[in-house]
């Protein structure tokens, strides 16, 4: 299987990462989705940015925009197709079943208030990269509110500090050291992202305020320059299926559906799924695949429109029959052949009950 698999990655065909806020509550991972998705610009599709199901998709151009005044940021170094930004910072039971191990993430944004450090919910969310080994970057976030701060986020924030009078800088500086030694004390070299002497060994620091937008271009360089030199062969398209079920929605017209977040492979209209339920695995056939509508056009017909073939790495919708009983947070999974279903449904069953008994142990 290992062996189909390589044959299958496409070299050429990169997909896009899947990128998580992840950090303390009330640190500000809502409001940095916010931003990344500039869900508070009325312009609509800013720059191709498009609202996925459970996710945000940032095409390349839309990268490009919101990178524009980083500088030494080469976007045509970037091999990817954009980012994909999932939507669930704090879905409690999701990341109570993701946090098994699932690879749903290939990369990470952990998000630190400058003027609270770390907090428990911090650290849990450092063990968890770790032991998935994501690599991530840190937002060193509401730097706004150092000390006498002065804001411009149309400036790559390394300017944006140099230009700070003394007390703001000596604020900054103080608060930055006393969250690289609190890193260093997690087992994490940290350094920000302009002073780090190995980005492999040390993680990056990155300035940001979600509010006046400092440093937020900046965010997005680092994570896609961390994308580029961490990622490259796990981004190469595989039709290999990875696909986990976010969320389980009953919706006008369509019945109970699934959110799912399709990593790797594709789906098709009329394929055979098998997903865990409350009730043992459910094998069902996709009736229709669903993406959003632009936002322009969904006051005039539906909200979604339908796809026969979706490829990854993309949040999509499911209508099928029988999903009222299905769980989220696990994998899904397709079969291509009649005989493959029962052993996709041990698959499923074992992967349930695994799942249940990492739950209890904590
Ligand atoms: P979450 O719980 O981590 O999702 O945190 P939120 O995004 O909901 O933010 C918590 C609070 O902090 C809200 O009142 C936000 O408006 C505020 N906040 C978030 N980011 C910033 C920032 O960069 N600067 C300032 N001053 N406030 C922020």
């Amino acid at each position: 299987r290992k062996e189909a698999n390589e044959k299958n990655l496409q070299e050429d065909n990169l997909r896009a990462p899947v990128v998580c806020v992840l950090g303390h509550v009330d640190h500000g991972k809502t409001k940095i989705l916010d931003k990344l998705r500039r869900t508070n610009v009325q312009e609509g599709e800013v720059g191709g940015i498009t609202q996925q199901i459970g996710a945000t998709n940032v095409p390349a151009h839309g990268v490009q925009r919101q990178t524009h005044m980083v500088k030494g940021f080469d976007m045509s170094n970037l091999n990817f197709p954009g980012l994909l930004i999932i939507d669930t910072p704090g879905h409690e039971s999701f990341s109570n079943l993701r946090s098994r191990g699932s690879s749903l993430c290939d990369i990470a944004i952990l998000v630190v208030d400058i003027t609270q450090g770390l907090e428990p919910q911090t650290v849990e969310s450092i063990d968890l990269l770790k032991k998935r080994k994501t690599p991530f970057v840190v937002a060193l976030n509401k730097v706004d509110r150092v000390f006498e701060w002065e804001s411009n986020p149309a400036k790559d924030i390394r300017e944006v500090i140099k230009l700070q009078k003394e007390p703001a800088k000596n604020d900054f500086d103080r608060r930055t050291k006393e969250i690289i030694q609190a890193l260093n004390e997690q087992g994490l070299n940290a350094a920000l992202f302009w002073e780090n002497p190995n980005p492999r060994s040390y993680v990056s620091l990155v300035p940001t305020s979600a509010i006046s937008g400092d440093g937020m271009g900046n965010l997005i360089a680092m994570v896609c320059d961390l994308c580029q030199q961490r990622l490259n062969k796990r981004l190469m398209f595989s039709e290999e299926l990875q696909c986990t079920v976010l969320e389980v929605k009953t919706i006008q017209g369509h019945g109970t559906t699934i959110d799912v977040i399709l990593v790797n492979g594709r789906l098709r209209e009329g394929d055979t799924i098998i997903l865990a339920g409350t009730e043992g695995p459910i094998v069902t056939q996709i009736r229709s695949l669903l993406l959003p509508k632009p936002l322009k056009e969904i006051r005039v017909k539906g909200q979604y429109d339908e796809f026969k073939e979706i490829p990854a790495a993309q949040g999509v919708k499911i209508a099928a029959r029988d999903l009222e009983k299905a769980i989220a947070g696990l994998n899904l999974q397709v079969a291509y052949h009649d005989d493959e279903v029962d052993l996709l449904k041990d698959d499923v069953d074992r992967e349930f009950k695994a799942a249940m008994r990492s739950i209890k142990v904590k």
